[in-house]
Order: C-alpha cells, then sequence, then structure tokens
C-alpha cells in the first residue's frame, strides 16, 4: 500500500497526487498524502534548510545525508504508522528521487546511497509511478517553484539530463515496480494515466 510518485520538476506530480488520493479515498480507504524531502514536522525543518539560499551551498554527502535523515524521521514518523493502521500512502518522491538528484545529479556512488537504505526499516514503495518530461520541457513548467538556490540556473540542463537518465535508468532496473508515463502531455491526461497504472498494479 506505499506508492510513490517521482520525475523532476514541472512533470505534474501535484496533480497525480490529487488524482491518486482521489481514486483510492473513492473506495473507503484511508490514503495518507505525504512529501519528500519533509512529511513530518522535523524533516520539513530539514527541508527548509536544504532549499535554504541564505547559506553556502550543501557539498553533497550532506546533501545526501540531510535527505536520508529527514527520510528516516518520515519513515518512522508518517509512513510507517500510516502503513501499521492500513492506510494507503502516496508519497511525492522517496529514494528514487536521492538517486536522480544526489546520485546523478551530484554524482554520488550508488553503492553509497543503498548502504542508507538501512534507513528504510524495511519498507519499500509497492509502487512508483515515474513522470517523465524532456528537461526543456520541464524547466519552462516549473519557473518560480521550490528548488535548490544553487541550481536555478547555475547547474542548469546538463544537471538535469543526468536525474533523468538516472530517473530512467532505475525504471529499467525495476520494471514491475516502477512505471513511466509519458509526462509531456497535458496534467490531467498525465493524472489520468497515472490512476489507470496504479489501478492496474494493483489487480496483479
Ligand atoms: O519535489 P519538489 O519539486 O518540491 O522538490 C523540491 C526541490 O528539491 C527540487 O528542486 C528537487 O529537485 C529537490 N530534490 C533533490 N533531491 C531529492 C529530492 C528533492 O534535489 N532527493
Ligand atoms: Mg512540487
Amino acid at each position: 500500500r506505499f506508492v510513490t510518485v517521482e520525475g523532476g520538476e514541472g512533470a505534474g506530480k501535484t496533480t497525480v497526487l490529487h488524482a491518486l488520493r482521489e481514486a483510492l479515498s473513492a473506495g473507503g480507504d484511508d490514503v495518507v498524502c505525504t512529501r519528500e524531502p519533509g512529511g513530518t514536522p522535523l524533516a520539513e525543518l530539514i527541508r527548509g534548510l536544504l532549499l535554504d539560499p541564505g547559506h553556502e551551498p550543501a557539498a553533497p554527502d550532506t546533501e545526501l545525508l540531510l535527505m536520508f535523515a529527514a527520510r528516516a524521521q518520515h519513515v518512522r514518523m508518517t509512513i510507517l504508522p500510516a502503513l501499521e493502521r492500513g492506510a494507503w500512502v502516496v508519497s511525492d518522491r522517496f529514494t528514487d528521487s536521492s538517486y536522480a538528484y544526489q546520485g546523478g545529479g551530484r554524482g554520488i556512488d550508488p553503492a553509497r546511497i543503498a548502504a542508507l537504505e538501512a534507513a528504510h526499516v524495511g519498507i519499500a514503495p509497492a509502487i512508483t509511478l515515474l513522470l517523465d518530461l524532456g528537461v526543456a520541457q520541464g524547466r519552462e513548467r516549473a519557473r518560480g517553484r521550490d528548488a535548490f538556490p544553487d541550481r536555478i540556473e547555475a547547474e542548469q540542463d546538463a544537471f538535469f539530463e543526468r536525474v533523468r537518465r538516472a530517473f530512467l535508468a532505475r525504471a529499467q532496473a525495476e520494471p514491475q515496480r516502477v512505471h513511466v508515463i509519458d509526462a509531456t502531455r497535458p496534467a490531467d491526461v498525465v493524472a489520468e494515466d497515472a490512476v489507470r497504472a496504479l489501478t492496474a498494479a494493483r489487480g496483479r
């Protein structure tokens, strides 16, 4: 019952999250929608630190460890309790984002990230919907949103190309779990497709 939504900036994750919540709660199920980095008060503070332009940029490993510090808290305080009481948990980003941004984007060895997955205490998404979109299109759609200050116009397209490739590599490695959704289409069409993919995956 743990579902994650992944993808680059401007891919339409928010619209998809709303649609998944509607679809899952229509049957009367309890649904908890959450996000990373964040999802608990302490983890949201860590998010604030990461996105705050008021200090020096985080070194790659600092960024990775803060992401996992936030995630450890998120798993224990929000995700696990919800799953234990039988709720669906739908998270806007999870560890695939660390492989994409801290791994692909910032060049951290995936084995280092894998070692930190101990923080998951045994949980893992059953279904991941990867909203895939070209970098230029995502950039246009995501103007003015929450973003790492040093990435806004600085690191640019090469960085986000690496992020996209790392996400797609995750899908290729785990095709049963990760469903790639073409996010170049309008947000409502993408959301419909995401609901369909989730429904189909549940049926298996
Ligand atoms: O998901 P959202 O767009 O709100 O994420 C906020 C920012 O955090 C984005 O710039 C995203 O690229 C970044 N991020 C990251 N590494 C993660 C998760 C999010 O760099 N593991
Ligand atoms: Mg967002």
